[in-house]
Order: structure tokens, then sequence, then C-alpha cells
């Protein structure tokens, strides 16, 4: 269970950006959450309600957005999306490789949040800018490289 510690990260995220742009109050949050990266909803909801209580994210809504799991064979470079896990697909439904590299799914980030003037704050959008924020080093890669994803062979 590392909900306690990525819950923590999420807070002090919201609240540096917040401040960033002079925001008193976080009215919610969205995360960003790839099937694999074993996150679970309501846990990171239980410690948030917990850690917020006194912070400019108090009574914040959390906006949980699950990635599904995308496969990129390596052989001929067809990618396979919206993969529900399980992830039990063992070979390219075009080629037939077993060369397949996980691209998506185990991401997790804080990808906006929004704030009490009532505007959403789009501070991060998926596969067009950067990150706001890598809420677990683990997941680092995944988050940093949506942009680069589109070549997986170096
Ligand atoms: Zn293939």
């Amino acid at each position: 269970m590392h909900e306690l510690a990525v819950t923590q990260g999420i807070l002090s995220v919201a609240i540096d950006a917040a401040q960033q742009h002079h925001a008193r109050h976080i009215t919610a949050i969205d995360l960003v959450i790839g099937e694999l990266s074993s996150i679970v909803d309501d846990s990171v909801q239980f410690y948030f309600d917990y850690l917020s209580q006194g912070t400019p994210a108090e009574h914040a809504t959390l906006r949980f957005q699950r990635r599904l799991v995308t496969l990129v064979c390596l052989d001929c470079g067809k990618r396979n999306t919206n993969i529900r896990p399980p992830v039990s697909i063992q070979n390219c439904p075009d080629c037939g490789s077993t060369r397949l590299q996980i691209l998506g799914g185990m991401e997790f980030y804080v990808e906006s949040i929004e704030v009490d003037e009532g505007q959403y704050h789009p501070l991060y959008v998926a596969n067009e800018g950067k990150c706001l924020a890598i809420v677990a080093p683990e997941w680092s890669e995944s988050c940093a490289g949506s942009n680069a994803s589109s070549s997986p062979r170096t």
C-alpha cells in the first residue's frame, strides 16, 4: 500500500501549483492513473480527505481518469490501445511478434487542478505538453515520455 505517500505527493503538487497561480482554494484535482499502476482510487480518496484538512485543498474533489493499457509491437510498430488488465496479449495481432512493449497504462500524474475562481486551469494536457507534476518517481518515465513514445526503438 503506497497510496499514503502517493497522496502526499498529490497534495503537495496541487498546493504548489495553486500557490504559483495565486489561488487560495483548490476545488478539484484531476488525476490520471494507468490501470497497471496498482493505485486504488478509494484509498487515495481516503488519505486525501485526511491529509488535506486545514490545507487549501480541503474539500477538493478528486477526479480519477483511468487509462487503459497501450502496447506497441517492437517489430512492426503496430499499437494496440485500450486493453484492459490483466494484459493477456502474448503476440502482436498483426505480425505475431512476442516483442511487445508497454507504452501506456502505468502512468500516474496530476493532470490539472481547478481553483476557486471557478475557472478550469489545464496545467497539463496529456500528450500535448509536459506534466504538471510527477507524483511518484517510479512512473516518471511513462509520464515524461508521453511525447516521445511514438518511437519505441531508440
Ligand atoms: Zn507486430
